[in-house]
Formats: C-alpha cells, sequence, structure tokens
C-alpha cells in the first residue's frame, strides 16, 4: 500500500483569532487543502501562495461535494506525496464527519494526524459570556446533534430533557434550526417552559446575532428573528449569565436581536 499523510484540522468558529498556533503551522505547510463550507475566507487566505484550495462545500448554492469524492481525493492527493490539509469548521472530531474521514484514510494505509479546533458550541455561549457549567445552574454539558442521520432512530428528546432537569445538564444543539418546533415540544416534556435559551447564529464572526429567550418561545424568538444556520441552541439555566452583557443584549425573556459587542 502506498504511503501517504494527512492533518484533519479545526478551523475554528470562524474568528481566524481562535485558530491554535498547531493548526495556522499545518495550513502554512499545505500543497493541497480541502475546506468545509463553514470555514472563514480568512483563514483559508492563510494558505501559502501556492497552494491549492478546494472548497468542498455547499456555498455559492451549489450541492456539497459528495463525501465519497472528498475521501477518495484526499487518499489519492496524500498518496502522490502533497502535504493534504483537511480544513473543517469548529473541532474536526465533534460532528462534521471527521471521525469517518479519519477511518477511511486510515483504512488506506494514510496516516492522519488530527488538531483540535474550538468548536461552535463553545465558542456561541462563551460570545454571550455563557458559561456552559456555571456550577450555581449546571453539572455538565450535552452536545448534541438536532438533525437525525437518515435511516438512524432519532434521539429521545423527551427523556433527554427530563434527565437534563434532573441531573442540571445544559443542553447544547448543533444543526437544530430546522427542527426547533419539534424539539422544543420534545424538551417541554421534561424541561420547564421557562427554562433558558440563547441562540447564536455565526459565532466569533462579524456577522455574529443572538436572541436570549426561554424555551416556551424558543421558536417564535428563532421566526420573529429570523435566525437561521448555522447557529447553535443553548438551553438551560446558565443562559441567565447573560445579564452580564452590555444592556442592549441582555434584556430577558425575549431579547431583540443584537450584534456582538465589537460590532454594537
Ligand atoms: N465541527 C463543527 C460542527 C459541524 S456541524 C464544530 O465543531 O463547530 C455544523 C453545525 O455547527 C451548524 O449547523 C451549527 O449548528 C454549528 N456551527 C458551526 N459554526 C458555527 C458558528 N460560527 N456559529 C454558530 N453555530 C455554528
Amino acid at each position: 500500500m502506498k504511503q501517504g499523510h494527512c492533518t484533519l484540522v479545526g478551523a475554528g468558529p470562524g474568528d481566524p483569532e481562535l485558530l491554535t498556533l498547531k493548526a495556522l503551522r499545518a495550513i502554512e505547510a499545505a500543497s493541497l487543502l480541502l475546506v468545509d463550507d463553514l470555514v472563514s475566507d480568512e483563514i483559508v487566505a492563510l494558505a501559502p501562495p501556492g497552494a491549492r484550495v478546494v472548497r468542498v462545500g455547499k456555498r455559492g448554492g451549489c450541492k456539497s461535494t459528495p463525501q465519497a469524492f472528498i475521501e477518495r481525493l484526499m487518499v489519492s492527493a496524500a498518496q502522490d506525496g502533497e502535504r493534504v490539509v483537511r480544513l473543517k469548521g469548529g473541532d474536526p472530531f465533534i460532528f462534521g464527519r471527521g471521525g469517518e474521514e479519519a477511518e477511511h484514510l486510515r483504512a488506506a494505509g494514510v496516516t492522519v494526524d488530527v488538531v483540535n479546533g474550538i468548536t461552535a458550541g463553545l465558542a456561541g455561549p462563551t460570545a454571550l459570556g455563557v458559561a456552559l457549567t456555571h456550577r450555581d445552574h449546571a453539572q455538565g454539558v450535552v452536545f448534541i446533534t438536532g438533525h437525525n442521520r437518515p435511516g438512524s432512530d432519532p434521539a429521545d428528546w423527551r427523556q433527554l430533557a427530563a434527565t437534563a432537569h434532573q441531573a442540571r445538564l445544559t443542553l447544547v444543539i448543533y444543526m437544530g434550526m430546522a427542527s426547533a418546533q419539534r424539539l422544543q415540544q420534545d424538551l417541554l416534556a421534561g424541561l420547564p417552559a421557562h427554562t433558558q435559551v440563547a441562540i447564536v447564529q455565526n459565532a466569533s464572526r462579524p456577522d455574529q446575532r443572538h436572541a436570549v429567550t426561554t424555551l416556551g418561545r424558543l421558536h417564535d424568538t428563532i421566526v420573529g428573528h429570523g435566525l437561521a444556520s448555522p447557529s447553535v441552541i443553548v438551553v438551560g439555566d446558565v443562559v441567565s449569565g447573560i445579564a452580564a452583557l452590555p444592556a442592549d443584549s441582555g434584556q430577558m425573556p425575549d431579547t431583540p436581536i443584537a450584534p456582538q459587542a465589537r460590532s454594537a
């Protein structure tokens, strides 16, 4: 089997300042970068002038590149001796198929390094001043996807809500915007309607927006404020820590959309 090497790099939530030094060094040393949708242009611009950059996301309304094609390209380029960097939004191993890609590469005899990135589920709440495990409110945190893989059993959100209530867990929901209405209904089976919720769109980017509301008003707030993907939804009373934000964005239970502090 031909050798080869590939580095899966977490690009973080968008702000280039949130890249790790290791990620920056890997990008700067790459000869081929395969770049996901959610990676910001400023980060792609850090690639060396001679490097080939292949965007493999859905940007510009194109259909996303089939996963099998991406994996084949990574393997063949690595085996041809290219310095392949697979640049993924957030952390490569939090959703977004990094695990599958690493398995595929290893099965093809390609060695793999993984560089962590700051996942959106951390960056979003932090941008609002929300401490996910503030001990007055939470004993733990659950990162969960609201998008069900076709053919697999959906999570039992009612059970999850009851557990989160009993064990005081904060829920951080990725890919939950399209199904927010159903998630709200199910979560209300185990969590009170007054449970605090924050929605953070484009966390760490210049166009970051957020709203703070309650579980009982989640869907109405999303629709009313026109919030959309990519967003994380944070459910739990740790969100009350948002009162630490400037007055224009800290009112509850249903704050107007506020841009992040630096563009306010
Ligand atoms: N690996 C990524 C997640 C990929 S799944 C990570 O660790 O962050 C894609 C989902 O991540 C989006 O639907 C959204 O829920 C979330 N997401 C990614 N970037 C985001 C951002 N800048 N702001 C808010 N949510 C984001």
